[in-house]
């Protein structure tokens, strides 16, 4: 039996909200944020109930998955301009079919702390194909490390593993790495604890990691996360339902339910200050 490795014995967890994503709707959840307005104040909702960082995603005027830039640009401004410190994530996807330079330019020129990465291509959903072709994320992984935003690298299967284990050797990506392990999305591994503690155990050396579950192994992931020393995202791009049959009021429902859960664990919510240090983040 394999050894769980990379015990993260810090007292601290970095708490990111996913506020919006690029599938879930107004219908699913009447509280999702969908305008630049809107999805600044559930970021600073968020950090007040604890999240050190937040992962944006845009929408057009139509609420549909947008890459728009002007609404990412309004939304990062907005939020911003209030002096919150919270770590800022944009995505680097946004749904499907956005052309390479669509999905670039937000990070290249907003230059948030991180952005997403998506580590390879995958059946989403069991709809679509989400393209991320070899060219692609080797342009990606570069203009992430001429903008300095760190690439938060999105795992969706172990093969998605082996592939950013590959870019780390050839220089697309740079150590220490930040990975999140998303499970549960139909198309990739599904949420549970053995899933999470296989990719766990084969992470590389000097990386740091967080993860979230989909679904009905939402809780489950979770708890497995404190328990193994990771960072855990929530939010209602992942889960509308913060129970079974119960709409969440908002991704700050969530981090109040990780804040509590981690007290008994001896942990506490890192701020974004220490998010940063913990990430090794030269920006301040
Ligand atoms: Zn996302």
């Amino acid at each position: 039996m394999a050894t769980t490795q990379r015990l993260n014995h810090s007292t601290k967890v970095i708490v990111t909200a996913a506020l919006t994503g690029a599938v879930t709707t107004k219908q699913n959840n009447p509280h999702l944020p969908t305008q630049p307005k809107e999805i600044a104040e559930a970021a600073l909702r968020c950090y007040e109930a604890g999240a050190a960082m937040v992962h944006i995603h845009v929408r057009d005027d139509d609420d549909s998955a947008s890459m728009r830039f002007d609404k990412f640009e309004e939304t990062v401004r907005l939020i911003r301009d209030t002096g919150c410190p919270v770590l800022l994530n944009l995505t680097s996807s946004g749904g499907q079919g956005f052309s390479w330079e669509e999905r670039i330019r937000p990070f290249k020129e907003l230059k948030p702390e991180l952005a997403s990465f998506d580590a390879g291509t995958m059946n989403w959903l069991n709809s679509v194909v989400f393209m991320n072709e070899p060219k692609f994320l080797e342009l990606c992984g570069q203009e992430m490390i001429a903008a300095n935003v760190k690439p938060e690298i999105e795992i969706f299967d172990m093969g998605m593993l082996n592939t950013a284990k590959y870019y780390l050797k050839t220089g697309v990506l740079q150590a220490p790495a930040h990975f999140q392990l998303c499970l549960g999305a139909p198309g990739g591994m599904e949420a549970t604890t053995e899933n999470l503690l296989y990719l766990v155990n084969h992470l590389p050396e000097d990386c740091t990691w967080s993860t979230f579950g989909i679904g009905r192994g939402a809780n489950e992931i979770t708890l497995a996360a404190l328990a193994l020393g990771g960072n855990i995202r929530v939010g209602l791009e992942d889960n509308v339902y913060y129970n079974k049959g119960v709409l969440a009021e908002g991704s700050e429902q969530f981090i109040g339910r990780v804040k509590r859960v981690a007290a008994e664990f001896g942990k506490e919510l890192a701020t974004p200050d220490e998010a940063r240090a913990i990430l090794g983040l030269s920006r301040c």
